[in-house]
């Protein structure tokens, strides 16, 4: 299979960068996070403290301008992924309490709904976010009644 490091490799070669091991290490750190969002406090911890503040959030805008990630809302905090080249396209639900993610592969009737209200209105849309905010099926059973 086309690999995820091919489609880092082109994206950075198609932009005239060099493939530097901090970049390499970034990558390798969404990579092996199995989906999950990632803050740049986050990422300092994964590195081992190998990298620093500034060379990560660097190459997060690089990183960013190149598709290779995204920012994703997650209760307040923006952390980033892998792009949809990576991860296919997805929404999240977030649980605002516990930090529970769950991703939704599969929703296609609320993709349907935004092209067609774009398709109304003669907007040609090429892609959206959609993130839920709320509690999941745990926090439900203990959050505060009213
Ligand atoms: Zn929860
Ligand atoms: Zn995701
Ligand atoms: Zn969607």
């Amino acid at each position: 299979m086309t690999g995820d490091n091919e489609i880092f490799k082109n994206a950075l070669k198609n932009s005239g960068l060099s493939n530097t091991k901090s970049r390499r290490q970034l990558f390798n750190i969404f990579v092996n996070s199995g989906h999950k969002p990632l803050s740049p406090a986050e990422i300092v911890n994964f590195s081992n403290e190998t990298m620093d503040r500034s060379t990560i959030y660097r190459n997060l805008e690089t990183f960013q301008k190149l598709n290779i990630i995204r920012p994703v809302s997650i209760g307040w905090k923006i952390k980033y992924e892998l792009s949809e080249e990576f991860h296919g396209h997805h929404h999240h639900m977030t649980c605002i309490k516990c930090g529970k993610i769950t991703t939704i592969h599969d929703d296609t009737d609320i993709d349907l709904a935004i092209k067609n209200l774009s398709a109304k209105r003669g907007f040609q849309a090429i892609e959206h976010t959609l993130d839920i905010r709320g509690y999941c099926n745990t926090c439900q059973n203990f959050k505060n009644p009213g």
